[in-house]
């Protein structure tokens, strides 16, 4: 049996991505260990305990907040003291920071963006999109512990299991080594997405635009058209990096890994990289006056027309059908 402990991060509820993570554990072995830094509520903890034989409250004075020093120093100390073989993260921005980082420190490997887990003897084995989402890769990690981040939207979540596991509180104190970097870097900032947004990783519509909107005012008209789907508003890089929609609506390799019901790509080339971040949606559809775009080759509808012409009166007519 294989020491395998999932690592959460501060703030961890239990939603899609975390339901998801600790499938991928599972899906390796019943037996688990979950590590929350920082405070949790007691229906996360309650409900984390029903995925894993424990789960350790990890809790330092500067836990309030992610502050990577701190969480990699909780997590170091107590991954050291539990000697694990496999360490798995979500694939959230802070875990993909976290992640190589802990292998470091515990003197293990790393790998991220798993798609898939395996055990092959001793080694864990993931798979991972390479090439742009053109080849898959087979990862074989054959040190301890293998420190892995997880794309957890990949994962159905699992149901509870039939007896909760425990739930121990553990206040740390970040000593040793642990606490060599404390203070190297600090947050110093923070700006807090709308109150009211969705999690572009668990919205279950997301009306996307891209460079061929030409310029920002276009994202308001697609915002009505999001409104009347309920959907939430994302963007490819090109339109980030032109600066029409902030950097976190970017969808793609660089960006966000979206996993939702429907995903409408609205003047979106489709290039290998934006194609990353949607190769969990379930149903994609795409408008684009280029009929020999790559969108049209990934999506199930499709539109071959200036959106200027559709998504006025496909605005009005969902709103009159969805009101
Ligand atoms: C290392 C690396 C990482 C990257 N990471 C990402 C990433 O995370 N996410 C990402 O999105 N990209 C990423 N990119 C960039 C990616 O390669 C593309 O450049 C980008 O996705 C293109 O964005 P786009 O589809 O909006 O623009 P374009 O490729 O310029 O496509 C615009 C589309 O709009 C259509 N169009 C034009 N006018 C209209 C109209 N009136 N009505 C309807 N359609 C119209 C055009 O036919 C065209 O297909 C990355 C690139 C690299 C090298």
């Amino acid at each position: 049996m294989k020491n395998i402990i999932v690592c959460l991060m501060p703030g961890a509820t239990f939603d899609k991505p975390t339901a998801g993570l600790l499938a991928a554990a599972r899906g390796l072995q019943p037996q688990l260990t979950i590590i929350v830094p920082g405070i949790v509520s007691d229906d996360t903890t309650a409900a984390l305990a029903g995925q894993a034989d424990n789960v350790i409250c990890a809790s330092d004075d500067g836990l309030d907040e992610y502050q990577p020093e701190i969480v990699l120093g909780v997590l170091q100390s107590v991954c050291s003291d539990l000697n694990p073989d496999i360490v798995l993260l979500s694939n959230d921005t802070y875990s993909q920071e976290i992640a190589p980082r802990l292998a470091g420190r515990l003197g293990g490997v790393s790998a991220g963006d798993a798609q898939s887990l395996s055990l092959d003897g001793d080694n864990l084995r993931i798979t991972r999109s390479v090439y742009g989402g053109k080849a898959i890769a087979t990862v074989e990690l054959r040190a301890t512990p293998a420190v892995v981040w997880v794309r957890a939207h990949s994962f159905a979540g699992l149901d509870a299991k039939d007896a909760p596991g425990t739930i121990e509180q553990r206040s740390i104190t970040v000593e040793g080594d642990a606490a060599k970097h404390l203070g190297a870097t600090n947050i110093v900032e923070r700006h807090a997405e709308s109150s009211g947004e969705v999690r572009l990783e668990d919205a279950a519509v997301i009306v996307s635009g891209g460079r061929g909107l030409g310029g920002p005012e276009p994202f308001e008209q697609l915002k009505d058209l999001a409104d009347a789907m309920k959907a939430q508003q994302a963007a490819s890089r090109a339109a980030c990096d032109a600066g029409w929609v902030p950097p976190h609506w970017q969808v793609g390799q660089t960006g966000k890994k979206v996993a939702p019901e429907l995903y409408v790509a609205i003047a979106i080339s489709g290039a290998s990289q934006h194609l990353m971040g949607i190769a969990d949606a379930k149903v994609i559809t795409a408008i684009n006056t280029d009929a020999d775009a790559p969108i049209f080759k990934h999506c199930q509808f499709g539109l071959v027309e200036d959106y200027k012409a559709v998504v006025g009166p496909l605005t009005e007519k969902l709103k009159t059908l969805l009101s």
